[in-house]
């Protein structure tokens, strides 16, 4: 059963059967980017720090894992960014101790260039972390990073990084239509990519709710042609060929509705059911409530998501 600090094991495109490991409170993260589909950072730092109890963290997900089927990856990422918690590797080094499980790390990757941060991730299987961008304005217009972020320090802190570990890179590059998909662009990322030297290139889109409405995706031919500047490696993982991604979002927009229509649930029931951020499952809840499908109830303390029957209509 997922518990506080876990989600999952949920199907994920990169990282099969992933236990989803969620190690900061929502939103702490050192960036805010306009794509995040989680809303808005309401704390936006760089400082590293015991943000939730190591050892509870620890004894959860070994709860978890004997708990559950089979599992893919132990996968740090969920509410903000993972690498701002100061018992990182501890947790890293101690899950390698029980379970030959490989564990992966979805980053932001704006603090690779610390030593504490390279240090911690050096014992993890797999690090997955984002690349926008080459240029500083546009660095600013995607992610409104910490103050103190320059993307020269996060290009070099990946280099640096690179150079260390001797796990898998797999650099995803997250694509926003009409900010940083120009060809000039590309070019440029194309260069500092070939320095990073990655195990794999991941090509991402816009493809869920965005913090900000002008950030929209890229189609699947418009990725293609990007794939195809930035040489051999790159895959397109965005969920969708064509118009597919609309009948994705229509999908888990259903799933939602579905899981609600067979019995009053609260966020925490769907978020169990369906493995979705509780923020991205708020986002669709929202969209429900609009449409006056479902409405939502209070009992004995607990907000529960119901449908509205006919005699409500
Ligand atoms: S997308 Fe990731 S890095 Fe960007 S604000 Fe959201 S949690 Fe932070």
């Amino acid at each position: 059963m997922p518990g506080k600090y876990t989600y999952g094991p949920v199907p994920s495109r990169r990282l099969g059967f992933s236990l989803g490991i969620d190690i900061v409170p929502m939103k702490t993260c050192s960036y805010n980017c306009i794509y995040c589909q989680l809303g808005t950072t309401t704390n936006n730092t760089i400082e590293r720090k015991e943000y939730t109890p190591r050892d509870r963290i620890l004894q959860e997900v070994k709860d978890t894992v004997k708990q559950s089927g089979h599992i893919d990856y132990l996968t740090f990422s969920g509410s903000g960014e993972p690498t701002l918690h100061a018992g990182l590797g501890y947790l890293i080094t101690e899950l390698k101790k029980i379970t030959p499980i490989p564990i992966a790390v979805l980053t932001n990757g704006s603090l690779l260039f610390e030593s504490s941060v390279q240090r911690d991730l050096i014992n993890a299987d797999v690090v997955v972390p984002t690349l926008c961008t080459t240029s500083q304005e546009i660095f600013q217009e995607i992610h409104r990073p910490h103050a103190s972020l320059t993307i020269e320090k996060i290009i070099q802190g990946l280099i640096d990084f690179r150079k260390k570990y001797r796990g898998k890179i797999w650099l995803e590059i997250m694509l926003v239509k009409g900010i940083n998909d120009s060809e000039t662009d590309i070019e440029k990322l194309h260069e500092v990519v070939e320095k990073i030297s990655p195990d794999k290139i991941h090509l991402n889109t816009v493809v869920r709710p965005p913090s900000e409405k002008r950030a929209t995706p890229l189609s699947y031919r418009e990725l293609e042609k990007i794939r195809n500047m930035l040489g051999a490696k790159p895959e397109i993982i965005a969920p969708f060929k064509e118009t597919r991604e609309a009948v994705h979002l229509h999908d888990i927009h259903q799933s939602i509705l579905n899981i609600i229509e067979r019995r009053p649930v609260t966020l925490d029931d769907i978020a169990a059911m369906t493995g979705l951020h509780k923020n991205e499952i708020l986002k669709y809840c929202d969209q429900l409530q609009k449409e006056k499908k479902i409405l939502v109830t209070e009992h004995d303390g607990h907000h529960y998501y119901e449908v509205i029957g006919e005699e409500i209509q």
